[in-house]
């Protein structure tokens, strides 16, 4: 029986429940708190949507048994509040998508490195000719991928934020992978990490024994987690830091560690022969590079994929764009992208890597950042900092004794442009803001953009 959907939100999520809604026989019913996008906006009418636009106004709503909630739309607005209070039943788009799914799901989640590791493990799959779709946060939504799709994929691999897993009532997936737990989005988790550290928890929460649940057992929050709360899936622990660990290989666990002098990766599958790679050989270089590739490679043994076939594939994937994206050398001047770095810890990971002396460009929305792990690879890689934010106190009020000079931009071009006149040869120019990107650009793709057009222009 058809039954009413109400839709919070016409962004992607939204839209693409609203065509979910369709496509099963309901009858969705969309609203959009500001004017909407031009596009998604078009796309409801071609398809016969109501919606309404510019605020939430219950009374127009009609009867509905289920809301979807777009997971931008905070738990604290009014309108959620209220409708919570009325006893309605509120939940995420893939939540709602994941009910009407079929074949395996793989979901990764963390507060770095999920849109490059689900890119990794769907690189995998379709490299060894699987039948794999790659949705949420990496692109389209899950929702969206149903509605529109003529066959149904084997294999599905979610990126899982934390708002669109903290409302899951149900979500199972095959495979979880928890990559870390580390501070983001706190304004909207009242400032407290175990609220952000639960919601992550959630990709768990209703796994069975049959599942798998990949973690970064570097983690404490996770270790946290595990022992405080539990899971019903069976762990496979990956470490980039410790060696290989006899004793989870004689309980026959799915397991990654490092062997052979920390030169390669070892993933133990039970009972198969294990598989190896050498690091220097990863396509994708860097610390945080290697967890990715071993946590995807883990889902990949879970998956029963062949070594041979993991291997090649790690060795050609390209990465994401904006992920500490190589741009252009320019007179022995590196320039590297990674507008998506939008908390500390991702750029914690990008000046870890930096091998020449730096000339950051960092700033933007302040999401609660505490600045104060940056200290030490500051000092010691990073010569100039450019500050590409309206609001820039905290960042000078951090780092101007930590470096040779501090220097104010408006715009990427005017960012480039001073990184351009201080560098010198064999240094780099990193932009890595640790914010987010709304106060001058639209978006962190936009930065990115900017920032490569700048450079190119130069
Ligand atoms: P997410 O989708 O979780 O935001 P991305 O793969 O888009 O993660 O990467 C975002 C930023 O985090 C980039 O700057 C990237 O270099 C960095 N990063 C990627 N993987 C990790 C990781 N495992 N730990 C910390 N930082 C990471």
């Amino acid at each position: 029986m058809s039954q009413s959907i109400l839709i919070l939100g016409a962004g992607e999520s939204g839209v693409g429940a609203a065509k979910l809604a369709l496509a099963l026989g309901d009858i969705p019913y969309v609203s959009e708190g500001g004017k909407g996008k031009a596009h998604f906006i078009g796309e409801l009418d071609s398809a016969g949507v109501a919606y309404e636009t510019g605020g939430h106004t219950p009374e127009n709503w009609p009867t509905f048994t289920t809301v979807i909630k777009s997971p931008g739309i905070p738990d604290s607005s009014p309108t959620v509040i209220n409708l919570k209070k009325n006893g309605a039943e509120i939940i995420s788009e893939i939540e709602f998508a994941s009910r009407h799914a079929s074949g395996k799901v793989i979901a990764i989640t963390g507060a770095n490195g999920k849109t490059t590791t689900t890119a990794m493990i769907h690189r995998m799959l379709t490299d060894a000719g699987i039948n794999a779709t790659c949705v949420g946060n990496i692109g389209p939504s899950w929702a969206r991928d149903l509605a529109e799709r003529k066959t149904d994929a084997d294999v599905t691999v979610v990126e899982a934020s934390s708002f669109q897993l903290d409302g899951t009532t149900s979500f199972r997936p095959d495979v979880a992978v928890l990559l870390n737990i580390t501070p983001d989005h706190l304004d909207r988790y009242a400032y407290k990490m175990e609220n952000y550290a639960a919601a992550k928890w959630k990709i768990t929460q209703f796994q069975t024994e049959k599942d798998f649940l990949v973690y970064n057992s570097d983690d404490n929050e996770i270790e946290k987690l595990i022992s405080n709360k539990g899971t019903k899936a069976s762990l496979a622990p990956v470490s980039s830091i410790k060696s290989l660990q006899t004793d989870l290989i004689d309980q026959e666990m799915f397991h990654a560690g490092l062997t052979n002098k920390k030169k390669e990766f070892t993933i133990h599958t039970p009972h198969k022969k294990p598989f190896s790679m050498t690091i220097q050989k990863l396509a994708l270089q860097g610390k945080h590079n290697l967890f990715n590739s071993m946590a995807a490679s883990v889902t990949g043994r879970i998956l029963e994929l062949r070594s041979e076939g993991i291997r090649e594939s790690l060795t050609h994937f390209e990465g994401v764009e904006h992920r500490l994206e190589y741009v252009a050398t320019i007179n022995s001047i590196r320039f590297i992208n990674d507008s998506k770095a939008t908390n500390v810890n991702s750029v914690w990971y990008a000046l870890e890597c930096m091998k020449t002396p730096v000339i950051w460009i960092a700033g933007g929305v302040d999401k609660g950042n505490d600045y104060r792990d940056l200290l030490p690879l500051v000092e010691e890689k990073v010569k100039h900092l450019i500050c590409l934010g309206k609001d820039n106190s905290k960042l000078i009020e951090t780092f101007s004794s930590k470096v040779d000079t501090v220097h104010m931009a408006e715009s990427a071009e005017e960012a480039v442009q001073i990184a351009y006149d201080l560098g010198m040869p064999n240094e780099t120019v990193l932009l890595s803001p640790a914010c987010a990107s709304f106060d001058i650009f639209g978006s962190y793709e936009e930065r990115g953009n900017k920032f490569k057009n700048a450079v190119k222009g130069l």
